[in-house]
């Protein structure tokens, strides 16, 4: 089946015979398409199968032109148009004077040579750069870009630096962060009261002394401070963590180079592309066990989080170590990253040792990107540095109007629209801590006076706890609530360019329903300008509401009291006995009587906790979707079969796990293990889309919300639609979970809630 891919490029491929060499590298490949430039960076649709779009995208990197230098390329798999020839198209201009704003680039290979060079003046600088990499988005505080707007502005440049700025010739032409040895920023070694130890190579020489002396390090980096460590030893690893208080949450990673990456982790060519790609992402990679990393860096879990060195800083520490650190964010856990020497001394003095930070100040905090490979396609699971702000096209927005959406309220982002437009803003994170939230209306603040944007509409989540919906409440203006699961499918729908009617599946934790009870199992028709809410998961109660969300076995425990009632509380065999005192379960039965606390909930996410506590693979979960994922990381592969289970169809569709969780207390009993029991129930998902699919008769299918993380599931899922004549579409460069919800609200803002009654039957009948 052929695909359209459409790729945008920035950097300077601008004149440089670009457009040329893709026209001739297109007819080479037989790819029909187009390529043009315009004011955000040169566009190019080719249209092929899979197999060759991908050979195709490493190549443009491979074979582009000596002279061109490629700053960042973010890409989309979409539905073919049927192009009959490739051609060269006219340069366009983009009808609003959109701003760009670049995000921050990964140091690029000529500066780093720079700085290996003994005999050059920037010779082991860690603030090298030129026009082709640096910072940027963590550094402009207005627009536009000029160096007195950016924090480079209190460094004056020298006489060196000022010729080959004003040099048209030069690398670094115009390159606002341009800095040397002589005038530009300096390391400075503390230690964690804030005294001063060292500065400049002594400083950087210390510190990797006391890394390979099993410190922790507070590192100012780009957009943020990291902790770093020796990521080879448990004792320094499990230091952290307990320093951290975080218990088992995997740790990103930085190597010194792709070859000890594939040393310790499988790398297929597109992750390598990514690895090495100017956005340089910490990207989700199975490890090899050979792998002379820490367990402890990923307790139970088969995947690393990596990234190589994409600041002159990194580099030069992580060649001198020539080991793999862990380089996580400095923050308490879910807050943003600290930016600032005071704050990060205050916040972090009690967790790192010592502190390795720089003159350049911080403008905005912006994480590590995250994206794993799926179906040999990206995702990206969290959207900030080398992505953000770079906005995404939307295909057809019938109103003018800019508009304002505020996210969800975890992992939140907020977007904003200007014209064909999407800005997303860089991952903020949860806004139930007091820092998140301050960054929050920060970043909206920010956004604000960066585009020049006044909103003329504000769109928020319709639940009505959400301190972003509060905050939007606040702003007395024309005012929208999207339903969250239709904000998830709205989001991949926007960014798949998918037009007419689909099925959208919408799985995640939790959000706020049409009814007031918590939904995380949907379905919905979707279309170009109304959707319906057609079905869901069968609803149980949660004891404890909240406390559910840590505790799988309390989903497991409202899910058995939905199908026996109060027998569970005398039955023997169901393993809940063993999961709580008796204490707590009669505080529990009497709340579950009573109906106190014990909300709701149709959501796919617990009752992913809920099997993985009838398994005793998880009970508790140190950190969000950790139960459902040792879940998954259970499944054996070669398991096939699936479970039984009913779809009820009546004003909605309804589907009932109860036969599920009955088979799988049998299995239980019949010891059939976890490894089989945990596939069989992830193969019976799949068939539950595919079933539901069927009922609903839509040949395209649209998969959004947290749970689609979960690569086993989506790939189970997406290969049996396709075997079955479906179109499914997933994320790409937005993140399948809530960082995801500000896109979809923009998308959902002009569509409509259809109310109708379905009928089903009758609908399939009419379609056969
Ligand atoms: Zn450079
Ligand atoms: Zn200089």
């Amino acid at each position: 089946m052929n695909r359209r891919l459409q790729i945008s490029i920035r950097g300077a491929v601008q004149g440089v015979g670009f457009r040329p060499f893709i026209f001739r590298l297109a007819s080479e490949m037989n790819l029909n398409g187009f390529v043009y430039n315009s004011t955000l960076g040169v566009f190019i649709e080719a249209e092929g199968t899979k197999e060759d779009l991908d050979k195709f995208v490493i190549r443009i990197e491979k074979e582009k032109p000596s002279i061109a230098f490629i700053s960042g390329m973010e890409f989309s798999f979409l539905d073919t148009i049927g192009f009959a020839e490739f051609e060269i198209r006219k340069s366009k201009k983009e009808k609003e004077n959109t701003t760009l704003i670049l995000p921050d680039i990964a140091v690029c290979g000529d500066c780093l040579n720079e700085m290996k060079d003994p005999l050059n003046q920037r010779y082991r600088y860690p603030f090298i750069n030129c026009t082709n990499c640096g910072p940027r988005f963590s550094i402009i505080e207005s627009l536009p870009y000029d160096r007195p707007n950016t924090s480079m502005k209190n460094f004056e440049m020298c006489d060196e630096c000022f010729s080959e700025y004003e040099n048209p010739l030069n690398r670094r032409f115009h390159a606002q962060p341009i800095a040397c040895p002589n005038c530009g920023p300096h390391i400075t070694l503390l230690n964690n009261k804030g005294n001063f130890i060292s500065t400049h190579e002594t400083a950087l020489e210390q510190t990797v002394e006391l890394i390979k002396d099993r410190k922790i390090i507070a590192l100012k980096g780009l957009g943020g401070f990291q902790l770093i460590a020796d990521a080879g030893n448990n004792d320094v690893v499990n230091r952290l963590r307990k320093r951290k208080q975080r218990d088992e949450k995997p740790f990103a990673l930085m190597f010194p180079s792709i070859d000890s990456i594939k040393d310790a982790c499988f790398v297929s060519d597109f992750e390598e592309r990514l690895l090495c790609s100017p956005e340089a992402p910490i990207v989700l990679l199975n490890k090899k066990n050979t792998s002379n990393i820490a367990d402890s860096v990923s307790p139970e879990n088969p995947n690393l989080g990596v990234m190589l060195p994409y600041t002159p800083l990194h580099y030069l520490l992580l060649k001198d170590l020539n080991f793999a650190i862990i380089a996580t964010s400095g923050n308490l856990s879910e807050e943003p990253m600290c930016i600032d020497e005071n704050d990060a001394l205050a916040t972090l003095g009690n967790i790192a040792d010592f502190f390795l930070v720089h003159n350049r100040p911080i403008v905005r905090h912006v994480d590590d990107s995250i994206v794993r490979i799926v179906l040999n396609k990206e995702m990206v699971l969290r959207r900030a540095r080398g992505y953000a702000p770079f906005p995404i096209n939307l295909s057809e927005t019938k109103k003018s109007e800019t508009v304002l959406a505020l996210g969800g309220h975890l992992k939140n982002s907020i977007a904003i629209k200007v014209g064909q437009n999407a800005f997303i803003s860089q991952h903020i994170g949860d806004l139930s801590t007091d820092k998140s939230y301050k960054a929050f209306t920060q970043t909206i603040i920010d956004f604000q006076k960066l585009y020049e944007f006044k909103p003329e509409k504000i769109i928020c989540d319709l639940h009505p706890d959400y301190l972003s919906t509060k905050y939007a409440e606040s702003l007395n203006k024309n005012l929208t609530m999207v339903q969250h699961h239709y904000a998830h499918v709205a989001s991949c729908r926007a960014e798949n360019q998918v037009s007419g009617r689909a099925l959208g599946v919408s799985w995640d934790g939790a959000g706020y329903g049409f009814d007031g009870t918590i939904w995380g199992g949907e379905f919905f028709i979707s279309n170009d300008n109304s959707f319906e809410h057609i079905g869901q998961l069968r609803q149980f109660s949660l004891p404890g509401g909240e406390k559910a969300i840590k505790e799988g076995r309390r989903s497991a425990l409202g899910l058995l009291f939905e199908i026996f009632g109060n027998e569970i509380f005398e039955k023997e065999d169901l393993c809940i006995q063993s999961n709580f005192s008796k204490g707590e379960l009669n505080i529990l039965k009497e709340m579950l009587n009573k109906k106190i606390n014990t909300p709701k909930t149709s959501s796919a996410g617990r009752l992913f906790d809920a099997v993985s506590s009838l398994l005793n693979v998880s009970q508790q979960a140190n950190y969000e979707g950790q139960s459902a994922m040792k879940l998954e990381f259970a499944v054996d592969p070669k398991e096939n079969s699936h479970y039984q289970f009913d779809i009820h169809e009546g004003e909605k569709l309804i589907v009932d796990w109860e036969e599920i969780i009955n088979s799988i207390l049998q299995d239980i009993m019949k010891g059939i293990g976890i490894a089989k029991a945990a596939a069989k129930f992830h193969n019976t998902m799949a068939k539950i889309i595919l079933s539901v699919a069927e009922l609903v008769g839509e040949e395209k299918v649209i998969f959004s919300g947290g749970c689609f993380q979960n690569a086993y599931l989506t790939e189970k899922s997406v290969n049996l639609l396709s075997e079955n004549g479906y179109k499914v579409y997933l994320h790409q460069r937005v993140p399948p979970n809530d960082g995801g919800l500000s896109l979809g609200q923009i998308a959902a803002a002009y569509v409509k809630h259809d109310k109708r009654k379905m009928n089903f039957r009758k609908r399939e009948l009419q379609e056969i």
